[in-house]
């Protein structure tokens, strides 16, 4: 692998799931409400090295949509389940650097070694460029690449212009291979989630738990005009917009490739290909120094990761306090039984849980403001040499 991404690929682990369950009280997919809590076997896995809320690196895998309509679109269609490697070239004498695992399917080639949800970066849009036939649409295209902050439109928050748009609107005239298109296309990447799970409870099993990655964007005729209005009118513009006929004016939604595919897809069985990497979650060597955490939401994974770890330690640590924040306590508290649980165990895992439910009153509550109206514990803690965890800032003290 030549680059850094490359690497990934190569020393990751083909990892079974083992558990896949709905954490959220209230469940609503469309609305991009679901967190789900996910497990790993890794008994089979001794390269995985890990410790208790350290990071998971997952890579995600493209939906078939997309896949099948790349497939399409680079002639390959019925070859999807066909094998690829990489050949050196006649005119060389060099090794192959391969840019991913191959041989492989083309199907796995463009399912997880090719990002193809994403907007492209500017350096992989101008590659892509090059291969524009029709010199009105390279043109229009290069002019766009030229102007940081109308091409910034396309890839923000509101504009997230996906690769197969991209194609349709600059690329429609350009003659790309299969082989081209695995150079050229930007790597797929690994997500980091945060290790819920307690090495100490059970090597053999990593958790994570995942929330969907969902926001609203402008529709992709409001996106087209405003950089119209900004000096851009793209040639293929008002064809795809009548090929998409109404879905053109609707406001689109985004949603995160890798949490899509963690919280809508995956199912028991399968297998992802993950990587652990040191964090630095790390508790106190003594266990008579107080822990104080702070977390909301997946925020609070290395958490219930310390909880489990307080749990196999047999309730040694007796001055633990979790602020907790949520919207309610019956819509999106996570792992509350298990929290509750640790809390009354005998010895007790959990010393304490502050919750704060931000949409259970009419002015909204945050772990912030439970932290203040604690401040005396707190305090006291803090000249105890407490370590104050924070998902945000990781170890504050
Ligand atoms: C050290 C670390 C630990 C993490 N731990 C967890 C965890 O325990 N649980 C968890 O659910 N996630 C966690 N994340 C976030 C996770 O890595 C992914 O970023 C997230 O799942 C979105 O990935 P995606 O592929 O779905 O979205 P992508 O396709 O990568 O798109 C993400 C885009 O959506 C935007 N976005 C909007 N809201 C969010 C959001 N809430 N999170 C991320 N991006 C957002 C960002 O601007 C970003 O450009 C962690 C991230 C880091 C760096």
């Amino acid at each position: 692998g030549a680059d850094v991404l490359g690497k990934w690929y190569f020393h990751a682990s083909l990892a079974p799931v083992c558990v896949c369950d709905e954490l959220r009280q209230v469940v609503d997919e469309a609305g991009g409400k679901t967190t789900k809590h996910i497990e790993f076997n890794v008994k089979q896995l001794p390269a995985l090295d890990w410790r208790t809320a350290d990071n998971l690196e997952v890579l995600p895998q493209n939906p078939d949509s997309e896949i099948e309509w790349f497939a399409q679109r680079l002639g390959v269609l019925d070859q999807l389940d066909s094998g690829l490697t990489f050949v050196r070239a006649s005119s060389t004498q060099k090794a192959v650097k391969k840019p991913f695992p191959a041989p492989c399917l083309v199907r796995t080639a463009l399912g997880i070694y090719c990002d193809l949800c994403a907007t492209p970066s500017r350096a992989a849009a101008r590659r892509l460029a090059a291969l524009a036939t029709d010199p009105q649409d390279r043109a229009a295209l290069e002019k766009l690449l030229l102007d940081r902050e109308s091409y910034q439109l396309l890839s923000g928050d509101k504009g997230r212009l996906k690769l197969r748009d991209f194609f349709e609107l600059f690329l429609p005239s350009a003659e790309v291979d299969l082989g081209a298109f695995l150079q050229l296309c930007p790597r797929q990447k690994s997500r980091a989630y945060t290790i819920a799970s307690s090495s100490k409870e059970d090597p053999s099993k990593i958790a994570i738990c995942v929330s969907l990655v969902q926001e609203p964007l402008m529709s992709l005729k409001a996106l087209l005009g405003e950089l119209e209005g900004r000096g851009h009118p793209f040639p293929r513009a008002s064809s795809y917009l009548k090929q998409l006929d109404v879905e053109a004016d609707q406001p689109r939604s985004f949603r995160g490739v890798c949490s899509t595919m963690l919280c809508t897809r995956t199912t028991r069985g399968e297998k992802l290909w993950v990587y652990s990497r040191a964090s630095s979650f790390r508790l106190p060597r003594r266990t008579t120094t107080p822990i104080i955490m702070l977390g909301a939401g997946t925020g609070m994974a290395p958490f219930r990761a310390f909880v489990r770890e307080f749990k196999a330690e047999k309730g040694v640590r007796t001055r633990t306090m979790f602020f907790f924040g949520c919207t309610k306590r019956d819509e999106d508290f996570i792992y509350k039984e298990e929290l509750e649980e640790a809390l009354v165990a005998q010895p007790p895992a959990l010393k304490e849980l502050v919750t704060a439910f931000s949409r259970e009153q009419a002015q909204k509550v945050y772990v912030q403001h439970r932290l203040r109206e604690r401040a005396a514990d707190v305090k006291q803690a803090v000249l105890d040499g407490a370590y104050i965890y924070d998902p945000c800032r990781q170890l504050v003290q």
